[in-house]
């Protein structure tokens, strides 16, 4: 955090700082505004961008991290396109160097795009006209957009023609976008992109111009030494890296959490709703956790809405072309929402993305392709407690993978605090920029670190008595009363077994692990079946599937219930067990418990919905902790049996 906040507060505070950059002041400033606007057909620059292009203008390396939808972009295009020579940029991804080409097309820059579709014939153009720069037949090229591992790295040719480039003087400038893919500290890590490191070697002169929009504390010094960058410094000082960055928070960008189903047809019928409701015909994406949620999603959607929604399909393994193709078919409307993994979007740029929803992982790094045009947009997530179980599952063996994945499920269980502030505190707990980065530029001086609420998210939006408080202590201690009765007898639970278990659900049954083989899901494979006596562990909790559910969520963020991983030939299966901190609870006598003499667990809930026949119950259940929820599913069964 050190590096990143004091940059920033040097540019802030003292006016031989960073902040000169950010001046009109310049030589070359008036060109600098008339390529903007006669080149880009633009009128203003937007947070840092004139800092930076003045930085880059003037030879500067240059670390800038900016909101995704920002204006990255314009950051290395302008000045590419002002000087002469070429520049060479260096992106992750086919889709967002197609974006960009087309772009720069349209505008009329010379520009070109190196992948690992370019054809040989392609390449041998495209180095010809490199190395004729000017005084070819045609015009010079001006910016060279390059995938990185397939092209930069491996292709010999591309760089002994960027040398012969360089030797004449015609290499002006050097970016890494998504530059963030450099480091092994950061969420994207693409080894190739350590390679990297050859641009200053060959080219110490060429500047280089690193931009993202995720940079954390952690990984801004890995991403210095891999592009061989000199250490953040003073604008004044004329070695060095000039560091930038822009206030990460949004304001067109609403967020909202929403219950999802628990079973798969309703929970699509939720997002057709909601989608058919709230934007009808407009552009989305929904992104999925996995290549077979993609497809399923995408086939269901069009189905429920008979063929309404116009739904598309994007991951890693969607053929190189027909990507493409879909790529234009949502540029041109005939698309309008795409299901996808993350493979989708990293970088696209379509401005009037107006909603996505997807289930929960990297949920905050997607959600930057909405609204690039700084209309308003939804950003929604679908969550149930049960997915947690499954992120699990996929996040095992991953670097940090459980306390990322913990934040995320705070963020989704969380019915009270706005959106923006979590994202703050995210960013600040998982060691990104400093919580003040979310604030207006004047907040980023300041040391006190608060950040003000959005204004527009579902928690500040939301009718404080349409959630409930709830004291949960004698819940929580029957839950861990059967969590440990199951670990005692070697059985094991899911987060669904468990939640079934103790609302006296499924026969009480659960499967005990016999010869050391793993049960699946319900289906035991090996040993007895093993029936929890419930009476006499103190009786079943009388909170509904979905309260349960979160409920259990909210006793594994407290530490008194947490993951158990067991890997089978096919997967990595995820039971809940309870904490060594759970053992203080369930010592407790029931009666003391019930009488309040114990720590006191608090969950907050959805406020049941005032229904007909159940107006009066669900008032009543403001004062009965142990009251029904009033959720639909559960209404038959559930009926009438609270027991205080
Ligand atoms: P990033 O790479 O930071 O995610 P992009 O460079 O793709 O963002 O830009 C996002 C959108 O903002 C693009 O549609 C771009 O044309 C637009 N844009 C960029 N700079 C400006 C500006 N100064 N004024 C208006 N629109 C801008
Ligand atoms: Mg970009
Ligand atoms: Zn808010």
């Amino acid at each position: 955090t050190n590096t990143i906040s004091s940059s920033v507060a040097a540019g802030n505070s003292s006016n031989s700082g960073l902040m000169d950059y950010q001046s009109s002041k310049f030589e070359f400033s008036t060109q600098v505004s008339q390529t903007l606007k006669r080149v880009f057909h633009l009128d203003n620059f937007r947070l840092c961008q004139e800092g930076v292009i003045n930085a880059a203008v003037d030879k500067r390396d240059i670390v800038c991290v900016m909101p995704t939808g920002g204006g990255k972009s314009l950051t290395y295009q302008l000045p590419a396109v002002m000087g002469r020579g070429l520049t060479i940029v260096i992106s992750p991804l086919l889709a967002l160097i197609w974006d960009q080409v087309r772009a720069l097309k349209e505008i009329g820059v010379e520009c070109v795009m190196m992948t690992g579709a370019t054809s040989t014939s392609e390449q041998n153009e495209i180095y010809e006209r490199m190395k004729a720069g000017s005084s070819g037949g045609r015009k010079e090229i001006r910016v060279c957009e390059c995938t990185f591992p397939e092209k930069v790295s491996k292709s010999k040719r591309l760089i002994s023609t960027l040398e012969k480039v360089n030797e004449r003087g015609g290499l002006t400038n050097s970016t890494s976008d998504e530059a963030h893919c450099c480091s092994q500290l950061g969420h994207d890590f693409r080894p190739d992109y350590k390679k990297l490191s050859m641009l200053k070697t060959l080219f110490p002169r060429i500047p280089i111009q690193a931009v993202t929009a995720t940079l954390s504390s952690k990984t801004l010094p890995d991403l210095l030494k891999i592009l061989r960058l000199g250490p953040i410094t003073d604008a004044a000082k004329s070695t060095g890296t000039v560091f930038f960055s822009a206030p990460l928070f949004r304001p067109n960008l609403h967020y909202k959490v929403l219950s999802k189903p628990s079973n798969a047809k309703s929970a699509i019928a939720a997002m057709g709703e909601w989608i058919q409701k709230n934007h009808p015909g407009q552009s989305g994406i929904i992104y999925c956790l996995s290549k077979k949620d993609v497809e399923t999603v995408a086939e269901e959607l069009r189905e429920w809405s008979g063929g309404e929604i116009k739904t598309g399909i994007y991951h890693a393994g969607v053929e190189e072309n027909e990507k493409e193709r879909i790529h234009v078919r949502w540029r041109e409307g005939k698309v309008n929402c795409i299901c996808a993994t993350i493979a989708f979007g990293l970088g696209i740029d379509k401005g009037d993305v107006r909603y996505m929803s997807k289930s929960l992982e990297g949920y905050y790094q997607e959600t930057g392709r909405a609204g690039r045009d700084g209309q308003d947009s939804d950003c929604v997530l679908f969550y149930r407690g049960q997915d947690a179980a499954r992120l699990s599952s996929l996040i095992y063996g991953d670097v940090d993978g459980s306390s990322k994945l913990q934040e995320m499920l705070r963020f989704a269980q969380d019915l009270k605090t706005c959106r923006k502030v979590a994202f703050a505190k995210y960013f600040s707990a998982s060691a990104h920029l400093s919580a003040s980065a979310w604030d207006a530029p004047d907040a980023l001086s300041s040391s006190s670190g608060s950040t003000s609420t959005c204004g527009i998210c579902d928690n500040c939006l939301r009718d404080p008595s349409s959630i409930i408080t709830k004291d949960v202590t004698v819940e929580t201690w029957k839950i861990l009363k059967v969590a440990q009765y199951v670990q005692n007898e070697g059985g094991r639970v899911t987060l669904a077994n468990l939640s079934d278990l103790v609302r006296g659900l499924g026969g009480g049954l659960f499967g005990v692990v016999g010869g050391g083989e793993g049960t699946k899901g319900k289906r035991k494979l090996n040993g007895e079946k093993e029936k929890v006596d419930l009476e006499a562990l103190g009786g079943k909790i009388t909170l509904g599937r979905d309260d349960t559910e979160a409920l259990l969520i909210h006793l594994v963020l407290l530490g008194y219930l947490a993951d158990s991983y067991h890997a089978t030939a096919y997967s990595v299966n995820v039971y809940i067990v309870p904490s060594d901190m759970a053992v203080r609870l369930t010592r407790l006598r029931s009666e003391d418990v019930q009488a309040g003499r114990s720590v006191k667990i608090e969950c907050t809930f959805p406020a049941p919905e005032p229904k007909k026949s159940k107006a009066k119950k669900a008032k009543k259940s403001d004062e009965d902790d142990g009251e029904e929820d009033g959720q639909e599913d559960e209404e038959e069964k559930e009926e009438g049996k609270g027991k205080a």
